[in-house]
Protein backbone atom coordinates (compact mmCIF):
# COMPACT_ATOMS: atom_id res chain seq x y z
CA UNK A 1 0.00 0.00 0.00
CA UNK A 2 1.60 3.40 -0.57
CA UNK A 3 1.33 6.53 1.75
CA UNK A 4 -0.78 8.40 -0.25
CA UNK A 5 -3.53 5.94 0.06
CA UNK A 6 -3.19 5.14 3.66
CA UNK A 7 -6.03 6.50 5.58
CA UNK A 8 -8.67 6.66 2.55
CA UNK A 9 -11.43 4.68 2.87
CA UNK A 10 -12.95 3.58 -0.02
CA UNK A 11 -10.81 5.26 -3.05
CA UNK A 12 -10.95 3.80 -6.57
CA UNK A 13 -11.16 3.85 -10.59
CA UNK A 14 -14.30 2.73 -11.76
CA UNK A 15 -13.39 0.55 -14.87
CA UNK A 16 -16.40 0.43 -17.76
CA UNK A 17 -15.41 -1.67 -20.71
CA UNK A 18 -17.61 -2.40 -23.43
CA UNK A 19 -19.46 -5.78 -22.94
CA UNK A 20 -17.87 -6.69 -19.36
CA UNK A 21 -19.67 -5.45 -16.26
CA UNK A 22 -17.59 -2.61 -14.44
CA UNK A 23 -15.61 -2.70 -11.59
CA UNK A 24 -13.70 -0.97 -8.77
CA UNK A 25 -10.13 -1.11 -9.10
CA UNK A 26 -8.53 -0.32 -5.66
CA UNK A 27 -5.62 2.18 -6.00
CA UNK A 28 -3.69 -0.30 -3.37
CA UNK A 29 -3.94 -3.17 -5.37
CA UNK A 30 -0.65 -3.22 -7.44
CA UNK A 31 1.58 -3.48 -4.84
CA UNK A 32 -0.60 -5.57 -2.54
CA UNK A 33 -1.11 -8.02 -5.51
CA UNK A 34 2.40 -8.37 -6.87
CA UNK A 35 3.48 -8.30 -3.25
CA UNK A 36 6.66 -5.66 -3.25
CA UNK A 37 7.00 -5.25 0.51
CA UNK A 38 9.53 -1.86 -0.01
CA UNK A 39 8.09 -0.49 -3.22
CA UNK A 40 5.94 2.41 -2.00
CA UNK A 41 8.40 3.71 0.41
CA UNK A 42 10.62 4.72 -2.06
CA UNK A 43 8.93 7.70 -3.76
CA UNK A 44 6.42 8.90 -1.50
CA UNK A 45 6.36 12.78 -1.10
CA UNK A 46 3.32 15.08 -0.57
CA UNK A 47 1.57 16.18 -3.40
CA UNK A 48 2.39 19.86 -4.23
CA UNK A 49 -1.29 20.21 -5.40
CA UNK A 50 -4.70 19.62 -3.80
CA UNK A 51 -6.34 16.48 -5.92
CA UNK A 52 -9.03 16.87 -7.85
CA UNK A 53 -12.39 17.68 -6.60
CA UNK A 54 -14.63 16.92 -9.56
CA UNK A 55 -14.84 13.07 -10.61
CA UNK A 56 -12.57 12.94 -13.68
CA UNK A 57 -13.12 10.55 -16.38
CA UNK A 58 -10.60 8.95 -19.28
CA UNK A 59 -12.26 7.63 -22.50
CA UNK A 60 -10.81 5.15 -24.65
CA UNK A 61 -12.00 6.50 -28.24
CA UNK A 62 -9.15 5.12 -30.20
CA UNK A 63 -7.57 1.28 -30.05
CA UNK A 64 -6.61 -1.33 -31.68
CA UNK A 65 -8.14 -3.83 -29.34
CA UNK A 66 -11.43 -4.17 -30.20
CA UNK A 67 -14.33 -3.21 -27.69
CA UNK A 68 -18.36 -3.31 -28.23
CA UNK A 69 -19.86 -3.56 -31.52
CA UNK A 70 -20.46 -0.04 -32.84
CA UNK A 71 -17.21 1.33 -32.45
CA UNK A 72 -14.41 0.62 -35.05
CA UNK A 73 -11.06 -0.78 -33.45
CA UNK A 74 -7.94 0.31 -35.63
CA UNK A 75 -4.27 0.68 -34.96
CA UNK A 76 -3.98 3.64 -32.79
CA UNK A 77 -4.57 5.44 -30.00
CA UNK A 78 -6.41 8.39 -28.61
CA UNK A 79 -8.37 8.99 -25.22
CA UNK A 80 -10.56 12.06 -24.14
CA UNK A 81 -9.87 13.06 -20.47
CA UNK A 82 -13.16 14.97 -19.10
CA UNK A 83 -13.77 16.34 -15.48
CA UNK A 84 -10.60 19.02 -15.52
CA UNK A 85 -10.83 22.69 -16.02
CA UNK A 86 -10.29 21.78 -19.57
CA UNK A 87 -11.26 18.90 -21.92
CA UNK A 88 -8.82 17.09 -23.16
CA UNK A 89 -8.16 15.20 -26.59
CA UNK A 90 -4.78 12.83 -25.93
CA UNK A 91 -3.77 11.59 -29.55
CA UNK A 92 -5.52 11.53 -32.39
CA UNK A 93 -5.75 7.55 -33.50
CA UNK A 94 -4.30 7.04 -37.03
CA UNK A 95 -7.57 7.97 -39.09
CA UNK A 96 -10.16 10.86 -38.77
CA UNK A 97 -13.17 9.41 -39.56
CA UNK A 98 -12.20 6.35 -37.47
CA UNK A 99 -12.03 8.67 -34.50
CA UNK A 100 -14.75 10.97 -34.96
CA UNK A 101 -17.14 8.06 -35.16
CA UNK A 102 -15.96 6.83 -32.33
CA UNK A 103 -16.29 10.08 -30.45
CA UNK A 104 -19.71 10.37 -31.58
CA UNK A 105 -20.71 6.76 -30.06
CA UNK A 106 -19.12 7.46 -27.36
CA UNK A 107 -21.34 10.32 -26.70
CA UNK A 108 -17.96 12.76 -26.80
CA UNK A 109 -18.89 16.35 -28.43
CA UNK A 110 -16.49 17.80 -30.70
CA UNK A 111 -17.26 20.90 -28.85
CA UNK A 112 -16.51 19.38 -25.59
CA UNK A 113 -12.65 19.27 -26.68
CA UNK A 114 -10.95 22.36 -25.74
CA UNK A 115 -7.47 21.14 -26.70
CA UNK A 116 -5.25 18.58 -27.58
CA UNK A 117 -2.01 17.23 -26.91
CA UNK A 118 -0.06 14.57 -29.61
CA UNK A 119 2.02 12.23 -27.78
CA UNK A 120 4.55 11.44 -30.78
CA UNK A 121 4.67 11.82 -34.33
CA UNK A 122 4.14 8.37 -35.73
CA UNK A 123 0.50 8.39 -37.82
CA UNK A 124 -1.41 6.14 -35.79
CA UNK A 125 -1.42 9.01 -33.47
CA UNK A 126 -1.45 12.39 -35.40
CA UNK A 127 -3.63 10.91 -38.28
CA UNK A 128 -7.07 11.80 -37.15
CA UNK A 129 -5.43 15.20 -36.23
CA UNK A 130 -6.88 16.87 -39.47
CA UNK A 131 -9.99 15.60 -40.02
CA UNK A 132 -10.59 16.92 -36.29
CA UNK A 133 -9.49 19.95 -36.44
CA UNK A 134 -11.52 20.83 -39.52
CA UNK A 135 -14.86 19.37 -37.70
CA UNK A 136 -13.77 21.33 -34.19
CA UNK A 137 -12.13 24.38 -35.63
CA UNK A 138 -8.86 25.92 -34.28
CA UNK A 139 -8.02 24.42 -30.81
CA UNK A 140 -4.43 24.38 -29.10
CA UNK A 141 -2.34 21.40 -29.79
CA UNK A 142 1.00 20.36 -27.69
CA UNK A 143 3.33 18.15 -29.15
CA UNK A 144 6.89 17.69 -28.00
CA UNK A 145 10.05 19.30 -29.24
CA UNK A 146 11.47 17.49 -32.92
CA UNK A 147 8.31 18.20 -34.81
CA UNK A 148 8.86 19.03 -38.40
CA UNK A 149 8.05 23.23 -38.52
CA UNK A 150 5.57 21.43 -41.30
CA UNK A 151 3.46 20.03 -39.12
CA UNK A 152 2.88 23.06 -37.05
CA UNK A 153 1.66 25.39 -40.36
CA UNK A 154 -0.71 22.85 -40.98
CA UNK A 155 -2.52 23.07 -37.19
CA UNK A 156 -2.09 27.18 -37.74
CA UNK A 157 -3.41 26.93 -41.19
CA UNK A 158 -6.42 24.88 -39.84
CA UNK A 159 -7.33 27.74 -37.01
CA UNK A 160 -5.66 26.05 -34.86
CA UNK A 161 -2.40 26.91 -32.50
CA UNK A 162 0.75 24.51 -32.37
CA UNK A 163 2.65 25.00 -28.70
CA UNK A 164 5.91 22.90 -28.25
CA UNK A 165 6.22 21.42 -24.94
CA UNK A 166 9.72 20.86 -24.74
CA UNK A 167 9.88 21.09 -20.69
CA UNK A 168 6.85 19.94 -18.73
CA UNK A 169 4.14 22.03 -19.90
CA UNK A 170 0.93 22.79 -18.13
CA UNK A 171 -1.88 22.78 -19.91
CA UNK A 172 -4.61 23.11 -17.87
CA UNK A 173 -5.19 23.46 -13.98
CA UNK A 174 -4.58 19.34 -13.19
CA UNK A 175 -2.64 18.64 -16.45
CA UNK A 176 0.74 18.67 -17.57
CA UNK A 177 2.75 17.12 -19.68
CA UNK A 178 6.09 14.95 -18.61
CA UNK A 179 8.26 17.25 -21.24
CA UNK A 180 9.84 16.01 -24.13
CA UNK A 181 11.89 12.52 -23.58
CA UNK A 182 13.61 10.66 -26.27
CA UNK A 183 15.77 13.13 -27.41
CA UNK A 184 17.18 12.36 -30.65
CA UNK A 185 15.52 9.45 -31.17
CA UNK A 186 11.49 9.20 -31.26
CA UNK A 187 10.44 11.87 -28.84
CA UNK A 188 7.55 11.85 -27.15
CA UNK A 189 5.91 13.06 -24.22
CA UNK A 190 3.48 11.50 -21.91
CA UNK A 191 0.50 13.75 -19.84
CA UNK A 192 -0.33 13.61 -16.24
CA UNK A 193 -3.72 13.93 -15.47
CA UNK A 194 -4.37 14.83 -11.78
CA UNK A 195 -7.55 12.94 -10.66
CA UNK A 196 -9.41 12.85 -7.00
CA UNK A 197 -7.43 9.81 -6.25
CA UNK A 198 -4.08 10.76 -7.48
CA UNK A 199 -2.56 11.07 -10.67
CA UNK A 200 -3.02 9.38 -13.81
CA UNK A 201 0.20 8.66 -16.63
CA UNK A 202 -1.77 8.67 -19.96
CA UNK A 203 1.28 7.57 -22.70
CA UNK A 204 0.59 7.15 -26.71
CA UNK A 205 3.48 4.64 -27.62
CA UNK A 206 5.78 5.10 -24.61
CA UNK A 207 8.88 4.84 -27.08
CA UNK A 208 11.12 5.89 -24.45
CA UNK A 209 10.24 3.18 -22.44
CA UNK A 210 7.18 3.04 -20.13
CA UNK A 211 8.78 2.60 -17.05
CA UNK A 212 11.50 5.38 -17.81
CA UNK A 213 8.02 8.02 -18.22
CA UNK A 214 6.16 6.47 -15.20
CA UNK A 215 9.42 7.52 -12.98
CA UNK A 216 9.33 11.11 -14.81
CA UNK A 217 5.91 11.40 -14.30
CA UNK A 218 6.35 10.29 -10.32
CA UNK A 219 8.88 12.83 -9.98
CA UNK A 220 7.10 15.32 -11.83
CA UNK A 221 3.91 14.82 -9.53
CA UNK A 222 5.87 14.04 -6.41
CA UNK A 223 3.61 11.59 -5.51
CA UNK A 224 3.37 7.81 -6.51
CA UNK A 225 1.20 7.48 -9.74
CA UNK A 226 -2.19 6.12 -9.07
CA UNK A 227 -2.69 4.41 -13.06
CA UNK A 228 -0.39 3.93 -16.46
CA UNK A 229 -2.80 4.13 -19.42
CA UNK A 230 -2.04 3.71 -22.50
CA UNK A 231 0.53 2.00 -25.40
CA UNK A 232 3.67 0.36 -23.43
CA UNK A 233 5.51 -0.31 -26.45
CA UNK A 234 6.35 -3.89 -25.94
CA UNK A 235 5.51 -6.16 -28.46
CA UNK A 236 7.58 -8.55 -28.66
CA UNK A 237 9.17 -8.44 -24.97
CA UNK A 238 10.57 -11.39 -23.35
CA UNK A 239 8.61 -12.85 -20.03
CA UNK A 240 11.68 -11.18 -18.30
CA UNK A 241 11.80 -7.83 -19.75
CA UNK A 242 7.86 -7.59 -18.72
CA UNK A 243 8.60 -8.68 -15.36
CA UNK A 244 11.84 -6.43 -15.02
CA UNK A 245 9.37 -3.70 -16.22
CA UNK A 246 6.53 -4.87 -13.40
CA UNK A 247 9.51 -4.54 -10.96
CA UNK A 248 10.47 -0.64 -11.95
CA UNK A 249 6.54 0.26 -11.92
CA UNK A 250 6.18 -1.59 -8.37
CA UNK A 251 9.19 0.35 -7.30
CA UNK A 252 7.89 3.01 -8.36
CA UNK A 253 4.45 2.79 -6.60
CA UNK A 254 2.30 2.75 -9.60
CA UNK A 255 -1.11 1.40 -7.97
CA UNK A 256 -2.83 0.54 -11.66
CA UNK A 257 -2.08 -0.53 -15.04
CA UNK A 258 -4.22 -0.66 -18.27
CA UNK A 259 -1.86 -1.57 -21.16
CA UNK A 260 -3.31 -1.08 -24.30
CA UNK A 261 -2.40 -0.29 -28.00
CA UNK A 262 1.17 -1.19 -28.92
CA UNK A 263 1.57 -2.93 -25.84
CA UNK A 264 1.39 -6.54 -27.12
CA UNK A 265 -0.87 -9.10 -26.27
CA UNK A 266 1.72 -11.15 -24.56
CA UNK A 267 2.68 -8.47 -22.71
CA UNK A 268 -0.82 -7.85 -21.78
CA UNK A 269 -1.50 -11.43 -20.43
CA UNK A 270 2.10 -11.31 -18.14
CA UNK A 271 1.12 -7.76 -16.71
CA UNK A 272 -2.80 -9.42 -15.76
CA UNK A 273 -1.05 -12.59 -14.07
CA UNK A 274 1.39 -10.47 -12.50
CA UNK A 275 -1.19 -7.44 -11.04
CA UNK A 276 -3.90 -9.11 -10.60
CA UNK A 277 -7.09 -6.87 -9.50
CA UNK A 278 -4.59 -3.46 -10.53
CA UNK A 279 -4.90 -4.70 -14.02
CA UNK A 280 -7.98 -3.44 -16.44
CA UNK A 281 -7.63 -5.25 -20.08
CA UNK A 282 -8.59 -1.40 -21.81
CA UNK A 283 -9.87 -1.44 -25.32
CA UNK A 284 -11.88 0.69 -27.74
CA UNK A 285 -14.46 1.79 -25.55
CA UNK A 286 -12.98 1.80 -22.07
CA UNK A 287 -13.87 4.53 -19.49
CA UNK A 288 -12.08 4.76 -16.50
CA UNK A 289 -13.77 6.80 -13.84
CA UNK A 290 -12.16 8.50 -11.13
CA UNK A 291 -15.27 9.59 -9.06
CA UNK A 292 -15.12 12.21 -6.16
CA UNK A 293 -14.32 11.58 -2.70
CA UNK A 294 -16.37 14.55 -1.90
CA UNK A 295 -19.10 13.81 1.07
CA UNK A 296 -17.94 9.92 1.17
CA UNK A 297 -19.40 9.25 -2.50
CA UNK A 298 -19.10 5.76 -3.14
CA UNK A 299 -18.18 4.70 -6.74
CA UNK A 300 -20.68 3.73 -9.30
CA UNK A 301 -20.79 1.77 -12.03
CA UNK A 302 -21.32 3.90 -15.28
CA UNK A 303 -22.59 2.68 -19.08
CA UNK A 304 -19.95 3.10 -21.49
ZN1 LIG B 1 1.47 3.85 -31.75
ZN1 LIG C 1 4.78 5.21 -32.05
Amino acid sequence: MTAMNRGRKHVGIIVSVPGVLAGVMSVAAFCAVSACPAAANEATTAPTTQPAKEEVMLTICYDNNPGRENLKPAWGFACVVRGLEKTILFDTGGDGRTLLANMKALDVQLAEIDLVVISHIHGDHTGGLWDFLQARGGVPVYMPAGFPAAFGERIEKLGGKAIVADESTAVCEGAKTTGTMGKGQIEEHGLCVQTPVGWALITGCAHPGIAHMAERATRLVESPLNLVVGGFHMGGASRQQVEAVIEQLEKLGVATVAPCHCSGDNTRKLFKEHCGKSYTAACVGTSLRFPSQEHGEEPRPSSP
